[in-house]
């Protein structure tokens, strides 16, 4: 395997107008392995300035060579893309073991799905037009629609999937003739960068795709601010959503956002417990939890709560903890100390307010384990719907199991949260699950399996989980402006 970036604690540059460049200010910051608390980049720190020259690259190129790009052409680009992503593959994924953490098994298991989503965005790029309309309009006129790119895109990503946040991002805007300013994340900046370098090589055109690394308020509050952008994409905290949806008010860009979550997953009594122990539970502890779809809250139907709540222990116990590069860890490190120091304090809370720990419940600090930032996978039983790990989101690898007696009070308490991203229900009755998964206020719902993700199915939020779309044509259109035409024919 041919490495392009080593992650051995070099100076990076990033990636501006189809150029390496430093910041402005020539600032750095280190980014560390959550594993070993070792510096393996030193990245620069964009700003205001920085923004700016990316975000008038980005419109330079809209304008100009980008929007001379068939469709043909594009999806020709996308699917060059994907065949080099597909050969440097194990590169990306040691990148974002490295860099945040997440074990390589997993890393390595999302080449499928990241493939997926580049050769749906090329297969969508030549299929993107709009209608003609009939009207009742007196005279003889032709009227029709077109579908246009938005513009110049804003992309700001958190850091617990840096690669598919990326192309969750890039490649609608490529498919769709857009351009883009990514920001990554500050605790995960340096898979972004490899991604701009194998853009580059495939002949992303100068503009077309930049990647500005920085902080969140230093270089994403201006990325939401900035009047040249004309679309905001945020994945991210709730609360930094509400912040950017007041940023972007000065132009009123087009934003969509994908937040957080606090995800319900019922088990009613019927379900198969042998299949539903281990989903239920990865649902929650898969990224040490650190995924905005966690099936952090277990409603359990009485009659097999104590049964399940036991072998739920037995099975987060039985999870192997290490570091992400080792390809039998199951459970890799949090991103940052500041993640685990909020993940102790949810965990002291739950002790607090009366919550009896199954299994689980400290940060390790055995052996090499004490250099990372680790955290055992925990389970609470005795768990009420108003406690503070019942209600916000942990991001971290903790299940909260909750009884209940009927079906209607397990939906109503699942639905009693702000959020509305994700739940999942396991039942062998096929009608249970249709009445279960209609009524539950989420973007997805999954049925005796969880985190099924597919590039063309929409992905997003309902209430303060967010709005706007990803995956599917629904985030085609988030990318898109409709134009409506009237010809009058002589
Ligand atoms: P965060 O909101 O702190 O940061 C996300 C990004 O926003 C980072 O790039 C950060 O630098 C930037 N940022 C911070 N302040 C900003 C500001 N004022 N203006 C502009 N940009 C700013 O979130 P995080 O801690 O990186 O990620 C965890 C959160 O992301 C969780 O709440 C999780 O649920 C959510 N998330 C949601 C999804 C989804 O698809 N719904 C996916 C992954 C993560």
């Amino acid at each position: 395997m041919t490495i392009r970036f080593p992650v051995d604690g070099r100076t990076r540059k990033m990636f501006i107008d189809g150029a390496w460049v430093e910041a402005r200010s020539g600032k750095l910051f280190e980014t560390r392995n959550p594993a070993t608390g070792e510096v393996i980049g030193r990245v620069p720190r964009g700003d205001a300035g920085d923004i700016g020259l990316a975000v008038t690259a980005a419109r330079r190129a809209f304008v100009g060579p980008w929007s001379r790009f068939k469709p043909f052409e594009r999806q020709a680009l996308l699917l060059r893309i994907a065949d080099l992503f597909e050969r440097h593959w194990e590169e990306i994924s040691q990148s974002d073991t490295t860099d945040m953490g997440m074990p390589i098994v997993r890393t390595r298991a999302n080449k499928l799905r990241v493939l997926g989503m580049l050769r749906y965005y090329a297969g969508m790029a030549t299929a993107i037009h709009g209608q003609t309309i009939d009207n009742s309009l007196p005279g003889d006129i032709v009227s029709f629609t077109r579908k246009e790119p938005v513009g110049v895109v804003g992309a700001i990503i958190p850091w617990n999937a840096p690669t598919a946040a990326s192309v969750w991002k890039i490649g609608p805007a490529l498919a769709t003739g857009c351009t883009i300013v990514l920001k990554p994340s500050e605790e995960a900046p340096l898979t972004p960068l490899l991604i701009a370098d194998l853009m580059n090589e495939a002949g992303v055109p100068p503009g077309v795709v930049n990647v500005v690394t920085g902080t969140g308020p230093e270089a994403g509050a201006p990325l939401a601010e900035h009047p040249g952008v004309d679309k905001i994409v945020f994945t991210g905290s709730t609360a930094t959503g509400q912040a950017i949806i007041r940023a972007s008010a000065g132009n009123l860009k087009r934003v969509s956002l994908e937040l957080g979550g606090k995800s319900p997953v019922i088990v009613c009594a019927d379900a198969d417990l042998d299949k539903a122990v281990p989903i239920a539970a990865m649902a929650a502890f898969a990224n040490s939890g650190q995924i905005c779809i966690a099936g952090s809250r277990l409603f359990v139907e009485r009659a097999i709560h104590d049964e399940l709540v036991e072998r739920l222990g037995k099975f987060a116990s039985a999870l192997k903890i290490g570091d992400g590069a080792d390809p039998s860890t199951e459970i890799g490190p949090l991103v940052s100390e500041r993640q685990l120091d909020k993940v102790e304090g949810f965990l002291k809370s739950g002790r607090d307010e009366g919550a009896k720990i199954v299994t689980g419940g400290r940060r390790l600090r055995e052996g090499n384990l004490a250099k990372g930032n680790f955290v055992e996978p925990t389970v609470f039983a005795g768990v009420s719907d108003n406690m503070q790990i019942a209600r916000d989101e942990i991001f971290g690898p903790v299940i909260s199991a909750l009884p209940f007696d009927t079906l209607d009070e397990a939906v109503e308490r699942a639905n009693a949260t702000p959020y509305g991203l994700a739940a999942g229900v396991f039942t062998r009755d096929v009608s249970k699950a249709h009445i279960v998964s209609r009524s539950l206020r989420a973007g997805s719902v999954w049925v005796n399996t969880y985190h099924a993700i597919d590039p063309a199915l929409p992905f997003g939020g309902y209430k303060m989980s967010g709005y706007g779309r990803e995956g599917g044509t629904e985030q085609l259109d988030e990318y898109l402006n409709t134009k409506g035409v009237w010809i009058k024919l002589d």
